[in-house]
């Protein structure tokens, strides 16, 4: 019988992985997807549907309680894009650094008053018996003229959180960044969720 605080991780970007168990620290299990199950297609139109088509494909797949995320970087300049297509912006399988290049190119005649970005992330937690938990987090922030700092992964280098001192999420350490982050906010909120057995 598997505790009603393990929950298998369907993400399969490390990097993600990695934010995720240290932001929730021991409040729950997290168990790695099994490598038996296949990638998810993320065909979503919202990072909800994305988010919980990830969670309970793994559900139906392994029988245990899942937890799922999924992230978009809104641009105003762009209406919104990447949002759900952050991790494809410049492609099917680009790279961070691709996708950095595209967002600087397509901002490269846009003054600093209209760089105006935010990073949403939703993250659930679906059992078995189909019993669903949401939560939401969100950072406003703005686009920098050009990449810094070496931490963090994706579109960190040129993210500036506007609650901040005028670092990227790059220039940070992982719990400066997750004090800030829209990951960081979602999965304390999802947290919450899940002890107050909503
Ligand atoms: P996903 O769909 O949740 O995997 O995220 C989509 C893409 O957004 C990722 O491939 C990254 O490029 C980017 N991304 C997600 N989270 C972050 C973050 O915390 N910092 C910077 N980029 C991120």
């Amino acid at each position: 019988m598997t505790s009603p605080d393990t929950f298998v991780l369907a993400t399969a970007n490390p990097d993600k992985a990695k934010e995720i168990e240290q932001i929730l620290g021991s409040s729950v299990t997290l168990v790695p997807r099994p490598v038996s199950v296949g990638e998810v297609a993320e065909t979503g139109e919202t990072l909800l549907d994305n988010a919980l088509l990830k969670a309970r494909a793994l559900v139906a797949a392994t029988g245990q309680a899942a937890i799922a995320d999924d992230t978009g970087l809104e641009v105003d300049a762009l209406g919104g894009a990447p949002g759900v297509h952050s991790a494809r912006y410049a492609g099917e399988d680009a790279t961070y650094g691709a996708n950095v290049t595209k967002l600087l190119v397509a901002l490269s005649d846009v003054g600093p008053s209209g760089r105006g970005a935010r990073f949403r992330t939703v993250a659930v937690a679906v059992w078995a018996d189909g019993h669903e938990v949401v939560a939401e987090g969100e950072v406003e922030g703005t686009i920098a003229s050009d990449p810094r700092g070496h931490e963090g992964f994706g579109y960190d280098p040129v993210f500036v959180p506007v609650d901040g001192d005028g670092r990227t999420f790059a220039e940070m350490t992982p719990n400066e960044k997750h004090r800030l982050s829209h990951r960081g906010r979602a999965f304390r909120a999802l947290a919450t969720g899940l002890s107050s057995g909503s």
